[in-house]
């Protein structure tokens, strides 16, 4: 069975939606692909969050140092068993093996996800800003937090442990004082 990124999209902005489709069809213009395409401005393809390997979208996405200290959080706040390790992994056998209970959270924090370590990404190769793993984490939790507003009446149940374990997380280690990043950060993309 698989999930695709545009399941559940009533209450995720397009725009995030759109992104999750574009990583799952692995149409983002990471640091690889502009150099097959003579395109990279930068001298190197090598990834700027973790400088230990070249920036491809599943390495950005799923295998960076940087990115697994997310997925590890969020396996924690959201009690999946082990990190996607690719993007036809999330959208296949990784949401495919999660409980039906927690499938929905896993599935939209996962787009969280995908968006923030993105724009973490732009902040450092555009501006040269590096944005803490911890702020990153806190931006991820309350946009999720944003998105359950706009959740439908049938699904809140399928949502509400979930959302209470964020709401802790944020009591516990965060502030609205520590973001840095803007929510809505670059939309364009892919080329
Ligand atoms: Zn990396």
């Amino acid at each position: 069975m698989w999930v695709t990124p545009t399941s559940f999209k009533g209450f995720v902005p397009r725009k995030i939606t759109a992104f999750a489709w574009l990583v799952w069809d692995r149409k983002i213009l990471t640091l690889d692909t502009l150099f097959a395409r003579g395109c990279n401005k930068l001298s190197s393809v090598t990834c700027l969050l973790c400088c230990s390997d070249i920036e491809s979208i599943d390495h950005l996405f799923f295998r960076c140092r940087f990115s697994m200290d997310i997925w590890d959080r969020l396996a924690l706040i959201f009690s999946f068993q082990r990190a996607p390790s690719s993007s036809l992994d999330l959208w296949g056998s990784w949401l495919c093996e999660l409980d039906p209970l927690i499938r929905l959270p896993c599935s939209l924090i996962a787009r969280v996800a995908l968006w923030h370590i993105w724009l973490t990404r732009n902040n450092c190769v555009f501006n040269s800003v590096i944005i803490s793993m911890h702020v990153v984490f806190l931006n991820i939790c309350h946009m999720y937090l944003s998105w359950m507003s706009a959740a439908p009446a049938k699904e809140l149940h399928k949502l509400e442990d979930s959302i209470a374990a964020v709401r802790r997380y944020i009591q516990f280690f965060g502030s609205h004082s520590c973001l840095e990043l803007e929510p809505d950060g670059p939309v364009d993309f892919t080329g």
